[in-house]
């Protein structure tokens, strides 16, 4: 099936309120190009050099999204244009973005990445530097940055069951945040990003709204031309 086919399949699958990330990490523009026509806009890649030159080449309109782990100098690369940064995992990150932001004139939406699998590789902050991260006199000083919501990756298991039990977790994490985070300018808890090409019917039915797919649509990645 061709790339437009499989988009329309998956948009098919998902609720309509699920906003659904097209992965297109180590694909050419050729491919993203195939998917702007057949009228997607939102994309995601993990590195920023990456998605500056496909920024570069490619419309004006699309969403990026950077799903990946950020470092901190290459902030300034994407700020002009990044319309969601998924992975912020530290303030060291969210003020260096802030500066960013402020140098451009804008406001840059982000989501902390919150740590739910068991295994160690994986990058995100525990739920309880989140809501330190939240409460903090700094991050209230942040001008340029606000936080839309979470991100979140599972165990890469067959194991269902953990799996849910993961996104449960963090479900329950955002749901509890929404309440008390209400009043705070910079907060707008709205958007939960969990779920890939593997898991993504388990995440929305576990409350996902955001929904990061790559090999689904685009074919699986070949890492030797990067
Ligand atoms: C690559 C990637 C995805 C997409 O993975 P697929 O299995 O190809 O759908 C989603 N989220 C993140 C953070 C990724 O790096």
């Amino acid at each position: 099936m061709s790339i437009s086919q499989n988009l329309q399949k998956l948009k098919l699958s998902i609720p309509q309120d699920v906003e659904l990330v097209a992965v297109s990490k180590t694909k050419p523009v050729s491919d993203i190009q195939e998917a702007y026509d057949s009228g997607h806009r939102v994309f995601g890649e993990n590195k920023i050099q990456e998605m500056a030159e496909k920024y570069e080449q490619l419309p004006e309109d699309i969403k990026w999204h950077m799903i990946g782990h950020v470092q901190t100098n290459k902030v300034k690369y994407m700020a002009s244009f990044v319309s969601l940064i998924h992975g912020v995992d530290s303030l060291k990150l969210l003020r260096e973005v802030n500066k960013q932001a402020l140098k451009h004139d804008r406001v840059i939406d982000c989501l902390l990445q919150i740590r739910i699998a068991e295994e160690e590789t994986k990058f995100g902050m525990s739920e309880d530097d989140a809501v330190s991260l939240l409460n903090s006199d700094v991050f209230n000083e942040l001008t340029n940055v606000r936080i839309k919501g979470f991100m979140g990756m599972a165990t890469f298991t067959h194991d269902k069951g953990q799996v849910e039990k993961e996104f449960k977790s963090l479900k329950s994490f955002f749901d509890r945040c929404k309440n008390e985070t209400g009043n705070h300018s910079s907060v707008r808890l709205e958007i939960l990003s969990m779920g890939m090409s593997g898991d993504y019917d388990l995440a929305i039915s576990n409350g996902s709204n955001m929904v990061r797919i790559g090999s689904s649509i685009f074919g699986e990645r070949n890492y030797s031309n990067f």
